[in-house]
């Protein structure tokens, strides 16, 4: 027997929820470890995503797959 236990890594399920609205929170008052997405336009009233993310991350899973969405097929400018 060659069993091979494959077990999904932790963060990177293929559906990932949007983080509650309750989270966010005004951008200047965002601290070091909270998402940093912008929600909405952002102006001097901008507000970001506030979702708990890793050390040295700007932003929580969610938006890190909306930041890095591979870029479709042909150019963009
Ligand atoms: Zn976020």
């Amino acid at each position: 027997m060659n069993q091979l236990f494959r077990l999904p890594q932790i963060g990177e399920a293929d559906a990932i929820a949007e983080p509650s609205a309750d989270l966010r929170v005004p951008f200047a008052q965002s601290g070091a470890f909270v998402c940093k997405f912008i929600i909405g336009e952002p102006s001097d009233q901008a507000v970001c995503c506030g979702a708990p993310v890793a050390d040295g991350k700007s932003w929580c899973a969610y938006h890190r797959r909306v930041v890095f969405e591979p870029a479709r097929p042909g150019r963009v400018r």
